[in-house]
């Protein structure tokens, strides 16, 4: 199989990543199935994309018609029916292994035998996922960045058994998509996590032990080292559970202590403060997702 066989794309997990997926895949012309643990689930995943392409619509930047033809192409699906006909499953569900094991047990199950399934996982190891299908050579890591529509890398994830046939196939596939590729052996992190998790957790423990404000640990690294975010607002944008679970992954993995999670971030995740998401994490922000000011003192 090559890139131009593949027409029918389904996404598993409706959050903010599989929205973001689902939404790019179906602006190129793909058609989408958008699957999550409930329909209401997938059909509020639905509806997140709705909004954000009308707000492009009433800026002028996108055609009502181009819009609704984007949504008619989005099927939201409780089950993982449609799952059979898709030539390519990207798994975007929560990052936690035996979620994700469960899932690519349940679609090698059901999909074709020739389609490629790939995951979107930030830290988790491709090559084991893999072990839990009879298709090991067709797995594949497709991590897409946060947000996904503005972002242009896709960090491809080569598990041990991986083809070469389907790295090519799904690098094609992101270029199709208007992405820029980049590969990763498969290591905890693989190459974006790696750097960046060590450093949004070491402005936890630099929070934690009161070294500046959050508004002076963000406004360094964007003043000082150029970066769009701080890391603060950042975590809060990536999910502090899905931060603490590949800053786990990490010192896990690797056995060494310098990747420990720090306190506060473990702290602010058991409380449900999972950042943006929900509203609430190093800071506080509104139903549009502003931020508004921040969510504790000390
Ligand atoms: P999220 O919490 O926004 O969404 C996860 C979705 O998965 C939820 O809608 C949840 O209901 C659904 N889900 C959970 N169990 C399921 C199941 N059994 N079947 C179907 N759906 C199920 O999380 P997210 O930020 O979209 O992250 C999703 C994946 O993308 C994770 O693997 C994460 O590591 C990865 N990722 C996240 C970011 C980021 O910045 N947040 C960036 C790159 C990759």
């Amino acid at each position: 199989m090559d890139a131009t066989d593949i027409r029918r794309i389904f996404v598993i997990g409706a959050g903010q990543m599989g929205g973001g997926i689902a939404q790019v895949a179906a602006q190129h012309g793909y058609e989408v199935w958008l699957g999550d643990a409930s329909i209401e689930l997938a059909e509020r995943g639905k509806a997140k994309i709705a909004s954000i392409l009308s707000k492009q619509v009433e800026k002028g930047k996108l055609a009502s018609e181009e819009r609704d033809a984007c949504l008619e192409r989005i099927h939201p699906v409780a089950s993982n029916d449609g799952m059979s006909e898709a030539e390519l499953v990207i798994e975007a569900a929560t990052e936690n292994q035996t979620v994700k094991i469960a899932l690519f047990k349940d679609a090698d199950a059901r999909m074709q035998p020739d389609a490629i399934l790939a995951s979107n996982t930030s830290s988790i190891s491709i090559t084991r996922l893999a072990g839990q299908t009879n298709r090991p050579e067709r797995v594949i890591g497709m991590h897409f960045m946060n947000p996904v529509p503005l972002m242009k890398l896709v960090e491809i994830v080569r598990g041990v058994q991986t083809s070469d046939t389907t790295t090519e196939t799904v690098a094609q596939l992101a270029q199709k998509l208007g992405k820029t590729v980049i590969t990763s052996k498969d290591q905890p992190g693989f190459v974006v996590n790696r750097m960046l998790v060590p450093f949004l957790n070491e402005a936890c423990f630099a929070l934690q032990e009161g070294l500046g404000t959050p508004e002076d640990i963000d406004q360094g690294a964007k003043l000082g080292l150029n970066h769009p975010m701080g890391p603060l607002e950042l975590a809060d944008l990536i999910g502090l559970d899905t931060l603490l679970f590949i800053a786990e992954v990490l010192h896990r993995e690797f056995g060494d202590d310098k990747y420990r999670p720090a306190t506060l971030l473990r702290n602010l995740v058991a409380a449900g403060w999972y950042g943006r998401k929900v509203g609430r994490g190093f800071y506080v922000y509104d139903d549009k997702g502003q931020k508004v000011g921040r969510a504790f003192e000390r």
